[in-house]
């Protein structure tokens, strides 16, 4: 028999009705021949309100007391659940997250699940019942009532799953499921029948916001598909699936978001030499504040810019560690604007196709949007551009891939991800105890690559789009671009090639300098250090440890490029064996 596990968020058992419907929906599943897990929230703005008592009271309750609070929400709602299954005619039992046995660590409101024990859950099942589990929380060492943070009762769920080797996770929610981008900004934006964790991923911490970013990581970490569904739709609708696969092979873009409140900073010409990124980012992650889209891009005379996005709630104190920084550096300048927005476009199909970042670069040209920084992985192409434009700037994007339209070659919905977990208990077990740990899946090395930049192009419209149009009408496919912040009117753009390419992007990067002006630099044998993983946005300090140990061993980062799921280096090739190896030993206690 399967093992369903299903997850009702606030809006879904927000009074008497919609518990009695989710009962109802969980009695179905059962009848159908399933055992069914369903994991429960604090009904509607149950949590909001609680915080909003404690405000009342202090502005500075002690996490403990702040975890004993909220976790009574989720304890009311599993035990209405249980009442709701019991008066029609089935049979359930209401755990808190102390009795499943959902150990964490002690850091109260935003623990990290350390263990979770099933023997009571499957005992449970097996004499029939409907187990009903609290969401969002857990039990530390010594007994101490734990919060996951926010949103956590999606981590529960989907970690659940993954203990219990279920079949599926359910994900019950007010909206119909993933969308392409979010539909209250763009009214075209389409359901998706399903997306990769890996795009999901990316375009969650944009701002498409479905579901917390970590239950994403567990689900891809333990290969558990996500079922994105609508708790008021009576047709058993489908949704979206999370799974392994994007929605259509042969499409390079499946979403766009848009992340309204960026600001960038940009500490100018700090000396090109080992160690620099380090002393700007310990800085930063000194005063916590996370970091996006770090540019990177070393100038003409020796020195370097380094910018970097922050939103813009942290600019001031990441202004101050900035200008601390700069100073030690002995940098000429710390700069900033923080009237920006960040567009992304999202495909797994990226990675194989050429033509993509210009198309999108052609797109936001024709609406007369300049774009102010460029970062790309595999799978993203970020923008900056002036909040005032970001709109329109989605709107074109999602238009120029036609994302309103569904692929043709979609694999429909019915059909079952293959699963390719193994019920081995052990197994899991294991890696349940560092479950929650940062997993890094590789760091890797590419040492024939090359690095082109066009130094003092013009900083307006159309000029990237002119500029990788040309690269990919040669056939020449691009992997990292980096777009510097304009300044004076001008700015540098570099990008990175396959070295049996240098030669033609060498003649296009001729061509392109007599048209639009600008100085072509060409660094024929750069490698590429890359580390890749799970969780690398929701714990901060990869790219530390990363030009920490580049530093250390005194290699240079030529060019950083960043994004949810990868941190790309380049260095020059002669260092790139040694890179590797100061990365992996750097990664050595994670590397999965
Ligand atoms: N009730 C918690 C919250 O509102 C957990 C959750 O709903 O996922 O954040
Ligand atoms: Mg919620």
């Amino acid at each position: 028999m399967g093992i369903i596990v299903q997850k009702f968020g606030g809006t879904s058992v927000a009074n008497a009705e919609k518990i009695r419907v989710a009962a109802r929906r969980a009695i179905r599943a059962q009848q159908n021949g399933n055992q069914v897990v369903m994991v429960v929230s604090a009904m509607g703005h149950q949590t909001d309100h609680l915080v909003d008592l404690a405000k009342q009271i202090t502005d500075d309750p002690s996490g403990r007391e702040m975890d004993m609070l909220l976790s009574t929400g989720e304890q009311v709602s599993v035990a209405l659940m249980a009442m709701a299954i019991h008066s029609l005619g089935a049979q359930a039992v209401s755990l808190t997250g102390a009795q499943i046995g959902i150990r964490t660590d002690s850091s109260h409101t935003k623990a990290r699940i350390q263990s979770i024990s099933t023997d009571r859950m499957k005992k449970l099942l097996d004499d029939g019942k409907i187990v009903i589990a609290a969401g969002f929380q857990g039990i530390d060492e010594d007994f101490n009532i734990t919060t996951l943070g926010r949103g956590g009762s999606d981590t529960t769920a989907v970690a659940l799953a993954a203990v219990l080797n279920a079949d599926a996770c359910e994900i019950y929610t007010d909206v119909d499921g993933v969308f392409t981008t979010d539909p209250r900004l763009v009214a075209e934006a389409r359901k998706m029948d399903r997306v990769s964790h890996d795009e999901i991923l990316e375009l969650a911490s944009l701002g498409a916001g479905v579901m917390h970013s970590r239950s994403i990581e567990f689900g891809k970490k333990f290969n558990v598909p996500i079922h994105v569904c609508n708790s008021q739709s009576f047709s058993d609708e489908p949704g979206t699936v999370i799974g392994s696969h994007s929605e259509s092979a042969d499409r390079a873009v499946s979403g766009a978001a848009l992340t309204k409140n960026e600001a960038q900073i940009t500490i100018v010409g700090v000396p090109d030499q080992p160690g620099v990124s380090y002393g700007v980012f310990s800085k930063l992650a000194g005063v916590n504040v996370a970091v996006d889209m770090i540019v990177q891009n070393a100038g003409a005379d020796g020195s370097a810019d380094i910018s970097f996005t922050v939103l813009e709630d942290d600019l001031t104190k990441a202004l101050q560690a900035s200008k601390n920084a700069a100073d030690e550096l002995k940098a000429k300048g710390v700069e900033h604007d923080a009237s920006l927005s960040k567009v992304s476009i999202v495909g797994l199909g990226m990675a194989t196709q050429t033509g993509v970042a210009d198309r999108m670069f052609r797109a936001l040209s024709d609406e007369g949007i300049n774009i102010e920084a460029i970062t790309t992985s595999e799978i993203k192409v970020s923008v900056l551009v002036k909040r005032d434009q970001a709109l329109a700037a989605l709107r074109s994007v999602h238009g120029e891939f036609e994302l309103d339209r569904a692929p043709k070659d979609r694999v429909k919905f019915g059909e079952k991800p293959t699963a390719t977990r193994k019920a081995d208990a052990a197994d899991i077990v294991a890696r349940l105890q560092r479950m929650e740990d940062l997993a890094i899946e590789s760091v890797s090395l590419d040492e024939a690559q090359a690095q082109m930049t066009l130094f003092d192009v013009p900083d307006k419209p159309g000029i990237s789009a002119r500029i990788f149009e040309a690269v990919a009408s040669e056939g020449i496919l691009v992997d990292t671009i980096v777009q510097s912040i304009g300044r004076d009117g001008l700015a540098d753009i570099s990008f990175t090639v396959p070295r049996k390419s240098v030669k033609d992007a060498e003649k296009v990067m001729l061509s392109l300098s007599e048209e639009l002006g600008g100085e072509v630099k060409v660094d024929p044998e750069v490698a590429i250090l890359t580390v890749k993983g799970v969780g690398i946005r929701s714990h901060t300090g990869v790219g530390l440890r990363m030009f920490k140990a580049l530093a250390e061993a005194k290699i240079n980062v030529e060019m950083v490029s960043t994004s949810e799921i990868r941190v790309n280096v380049v260095v020059d090739a002669a260092k790139g064996a040694a890179g590797l190896a100061a990365l992996k030993a750097a990664f050595a206690d994670v590397l999965g």
